[in-house]
């Protein structure tokens, strides 16, 4: 994509109604666009300056506070402006038309999505990752989401990577320049520890990896689908389960309305739970509309991280029960659910089983809701270990788990006797441009440059 710097501007809070609303604008200089709207008033920098926002022909649309940032001193590096006014649709939209209006002539546009963002990433004001845990924080449907997002937009994901970065580079640095110098190649391994090094940048990602996980799962929570027939206790479970923990919650975008879906959590991890009352085996005996529904259940269950199987255990399972189980997608874990314990007399409990775990509980009667919970805990991998977590993405992780095959190929190389040192720096090369992706300051000639200015070679 080609990069246009021009200025941008673009209704900054979100839609509806509300106390105050902002309108804001970005760009290398807005001098002019200040000038235009508020012709003979000087913006002091970071100051709120009380004003009448006034339309090209002089009417006043609104009054509210002017904020200017001066470059390189704002949130996106460049100046920006901020017009806090009331917070109406209406008036929210001509005060961005009114900006519009005003910056036409500088060529001033309508931001895109996340390009204010963006634009702070390509100032350096923010690394890729932080970039990411903007959106991660607005996006966050838990308390805890919100915390994770927020440690790793202050930086301290990304002040661990660097950290990995430094340290291979460093390794790195030392193989390099025993390249040169083959008769020394052994000698200077050993004394410089090489391979102790190479292991202590695998202890510390394999941290760096499991707060990340750990991390990914508060964004990503586990998708789970309730399946069971009428009156079995569905809705019940999912207040029993829901009702234990106050959660502030929010449903998960891009779930669709014509099923049940709710998201709560348990010990802050999401969970997006589907009810899929209704569903049943495709048989020929339906017609076309029903069908489609049914397949549409059906690619929800596929796509599920656990199925949660409802049945009543003062009756036992049902000919539907069974022709349902037949359909289940192969790979995704089950949970055999015996409901109304009360009625049938079993204990809660939890029993192992090759087809899936059994668990005996009561919705209404809350007993054995708490297995329940530890078991889609466990089902998560989620390990309650205390330390602060990064929200982190798949595409982190995907960098991390990369990193960490470069390093162990790398380790391979060290401990072959006759130690191909070019394979085992190249490999360091290559986990260091996974650990540098995920800041974003990937550079991959980087590192000759580290070489002479920190190494002094021509001995
Ligand atoms: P759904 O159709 O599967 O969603 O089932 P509901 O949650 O609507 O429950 C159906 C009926 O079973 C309701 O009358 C519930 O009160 C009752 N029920 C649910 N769980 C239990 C339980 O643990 N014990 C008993 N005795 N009744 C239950
Ligand atoms: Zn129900």
């Amino acid at each position: 994509m080609k990069l246009d710097t021009s200025p941008i501007a673009a209704i900054a809070t979100a839609p509806g109604r509300g106390g105050i609303g902002v309108v804001r604008a970005s760009g290398k200089s807005l001098g002019a666009l200040i000038d235009t709207l508020f012709p003979g008033t000087q913006l002091a920098p970071r100051h709120a300056t009380y004003i009448p926002f006034k339309s090209g022909d002089g009417a006043v649309i609104d009054q509210g506070l002017a904020l200017y940032f001066k470059a390189p001193h704002s949130y996106t590096g460049e100046d920006v402006l901020e017009l806090h006014g009331h917070g109406g649709p209406v008036v929210l939209q001509m005060l961005l038309a009114r900006v519009l209006e005003a910056g036409r002539e500088h060529g001033l546009r309508l931001a895109e999505p996340g390009e204010f963002t963006r634009r702070a990433y390509l100032n350096d004001k923010l690394d890729l990752a932080q970039a990411e845990a903007v959106a991660d924080l607005i996006d966050a449907s838990t308390e805890a989401a919100a915390r994770s997002a927020s440690q790793s937009l202050s930086g301290a994901f990304s002040q661990v990577v660097h950290r990995l970065v430094e340290q291979t580079i460093n390794l790195r640095m030392l193989v390099e320049a025993t390249l040169d110098f083959p008769e020394e190649e052994i000698d200077f391994l050993e004394k410089s520890n090489a391979r102790g090094q190479l292991g202590g940048i695998i202890e510390s990602l394999e941290h760096v990896f499991r707060q990340a996980a750990q991390g990914a799962l508060l964004r990503e929570g586990l998708n789970v689908v309730l399946v069971g027939q009428p009156n079995v206790g569905k809705s019940s479970l999912l207040n029993a389960l829901a009702g234990a923990e106050v959660a502030i919650v929010t449903p998960i975008a891009g779930t669709t309305r014509d099923k049940v879906s709710e998201t709560i959590q348990i010990e802050g991890i999401p969970l997006n739970i589907i009810d899929t009352a209704g569903i049943r085996a495709i048989d020929e005996g339906i017609d076309v509309v029903e069908r489609i529904g049914i397949e549409r259940t059906w690619g929800e269950v596929g796509k599920a991280d656990v199925i949660l199987h409802l049945l009543d255990a003062s009756l036992g399972p049902s000919a539907a029960d069974e022709t349902i189980v037949a359909a289940f997608p192969a790979g995704v874990p089950v949970v055999r659910i015996w409901n109304k314990i009360d009625l049938s007399g079993h204990r809660a409990a939890v029993e192992g089983a090759a087809d899936a775990t059994h668990i005996y509980l009561s919705a209404n009667e809350k007993l054995g809701i708490d297995l329940l919970r530890a078991e889609l805990l466990r089902i998560a991998g989620w390990q309650q270990t205390g330390e602060s977590l990064y929200l982190a993405r798949e595409r982190h992780l995907i960098a991390l788990r990369g990193a960490r095959q470069h390093l162990d190929m790398a380790a391979q190389h060290a401990a072959q006797d006759d130690q191909s040192l070019d394979l085992f720096a190249e490999e360091l090369r290559l986990a260091q441009d996974q650990l540098s992706s995920i800041t974003g300051q990937f550079t991959p000639d980087d590192l000759l440059g580290v070489i002479f200015s920190r190494f002094c070679i021509g001995k």
